[in-house]
Order: C-alpha cells, then sequence, then structure tokens
C-alpha cells in the first residue's frame, strides 16, 4: 500500500548547498506525516525529492514497497498540491478536477462518478459549473486538493498548501483537510514551518533543522501535550 520509505536521504544543490543528511524515516500506510522547522531546514527538498522533481543521488526513497530513485514524477503514483495552486482559468471547477482523469484517459461516466465523489468530499457540489476567478481563496484551494485527490493516488504531499490564507480561513482548512485526509485514508506528507498547523494536523511529526532530522514521533511526544 501507500507506505513511504526514506533512507540515508541526502542532498547538495549544484552551488554546494547541502540541504539534507541522512535522512531516515518510514511513513506507514494512511499515516499523516508532518515535516516542520523553520525556512531553509529541508523540508521542501524531501517532499520534492519524494514528488520526483529533485534528483536522488544520496539515498533511497520508496513508495509503496518499490523503490522509486529513478522513476520519473507522473509515474510515481503521488499527487502534490502546492502553496500557489494552479488551475486553469478558463475551464469550470468540474473540469478543473476531471483535468487529470482525462489525461489518463478514463471513460466518461467513470470521470463524472469520481469528479462528482471528490466535489462532494470537499463541499464543492454546488460549484462545479464555476470557474476558478468566481472562487473565494478557500475554494480555490479545495479544487487544488479535488484535482490531486480524484486520481486516488498512493501519497499525497502538500507544500504549506494553506500559507496563503488569512488565519480564520487557514483554521476552518486544516480542520476540513484532517477529514478529507482521514475519509480517504490516504498516506499524506504535510511541510510546514508552522508548529500549531504541525500539531493539530498530524499523526506523526518530524521536526527538522539544518538539513537534519532533529525528532520524530506523535504530536504528544514532540510537543509534550
Ligand atoms: P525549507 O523548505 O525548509 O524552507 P528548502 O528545502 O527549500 O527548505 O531549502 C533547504 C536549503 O537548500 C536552503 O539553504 C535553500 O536555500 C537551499 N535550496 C533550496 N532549493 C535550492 C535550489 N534549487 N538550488 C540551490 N539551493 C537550494
Ligand atoms: P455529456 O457528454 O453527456 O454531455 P459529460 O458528463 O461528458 O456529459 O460532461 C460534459 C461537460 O459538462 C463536462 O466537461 C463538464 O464541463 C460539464 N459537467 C458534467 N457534469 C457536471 C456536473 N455534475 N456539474 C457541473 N458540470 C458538469
Amino acid at each position: 500500500m501507500g507506505t513511504i520509505g526514506i533512507r540515508g536521504l541526502g542532498k547538495v544543490y549544484p552551488g554546494g548547498t547541502r540541504a539534507l543528511r541522512d535522512l531516515d524515516l518510514e511513513i506507514a500506510d494512511g499515516e499523516f506525516m508532518v515535516f516542520v522547522g523553520p525556512s531553509g531546514c529541508g523540508k521542501t527538498t524531501a517532499l520534492r525529492m519524494i514528488a520526483g522533481l529533485e534528483t536522488i543521488e544520496e539515498g533511497e526513497i520508496s513508495i509503496g514497497g518499490t523503490v522509486v530513485n529513478r522513476v520519473e514524477p507522473r509515474k510515481r503514483d503521488v499527487a502534490m498540491v502546492f502553496q500557489n495552486y494552479a488551475l486553469y482559468p478558463h475551464m469550470s471547477v468540474y473540469d478543473n478536477i476531471a483535468f487529470p482523469l482525462q489525461c489518463e484517459g478514463r471513460r466518461k461516466q467513470e470521470i463524472k462518478e469520481r469528479v462528482e465523489e471528490a466535489a462532494r468530499l470537499l463541499g464543492l457540489d454546488e460549484l462545479l459549473k464555476r470557474k476558478p476567478r468566481a472562487l473565494s481563496g478557500g475554494q480555490r484551494q479545495r479544487v487544488a486538493m479535488g484535482r490531486a485527490i480524484v486520481r486516488k493516488p498512493q501519497a499525497f504531499l502538500l507544500d504549506e498548501p494553506l500559507s496563503n490564507l488569512d488565519a480564520k480561513l487557514r483554521m476552518q482548512m486544516r480542520a476540513e483537510l484532517s477529514t478529507v485526509q482521514r475519509t480517504l485514508g490516504v498516506t499524506t506528507v504535510y511541510v510546514t514551518h508552522d508548529q500549531v498547523e504541525a500539531m493539530t494536523m498530524g499523526t506523526r511529526i518530524a521536526v527538522m533543522r539544518d538539513g537534519l532530522l532533529q525528532q520524530e514521533g506523535t504530536p504528544e511526544l514532540v510537543y509534550g501535550r
């Protein structure tokens, strides 16, 4: 299933910056793992390496038991959501969410069922005909998540997805996202610099500093609550 194994992972960027050093982490199927730490500690680098967006020269990553070091991003069965969700402005919400399935050449009826299922889960049922410009920031972020989950990937990767939202909406979206993750049971890796976010959302937390894994455990263990 959607386990993620990270063994001895390191990263030195061209130019010589060391972003990661000897990272070891096993992420269980269905777990909500948060990478937390100050800016520049290597969180995004680790996530991008899982996604296949950075090459792996040191160590190994496996997804669902298969080593993916040399597997290209679109064959990794992961979906990534960024801070700046790039929706297609000329397409409706329905078509934005449907797009990955259309690319896979799925049948119309299957696409319709899966888009409607994702929309229901994210509370977008009433908005399927709208264009992105007619949506609020939170609604747009939900569409971006819909587009990510509609393929039912083995892993869901999120990089500071809520940081462009105002504080109130951010709190609401945290709760929603946790619910969606639990409902889907999809293995999730979530990057944030926000400790409160890490604590309220993660089932497990990896605290990073200067490219090193400093501490790892449940929120209770890491933050002593
Ligand atoms: P975080 O997500 O925790 O803010 P990053 O993984 O983005 O940290 O960055 C870790 C380190 O690697 C930082 O020193 C950053 O400046 C550097 N870095 C990130 N991306 C690149 C890149 N494409 N080229 C060179 N250095 C990079
Ligand atoms: P048909 O081929 O019978 O016309 P499709 O299901 O292929 O219908 O949908 C055609 C287009 O209609 C889609 O690309 C989408 O833009 C829109 N659409 C389909 N179902 C919905 C829905 N539940 N809500 C909003 N738009 C929809």
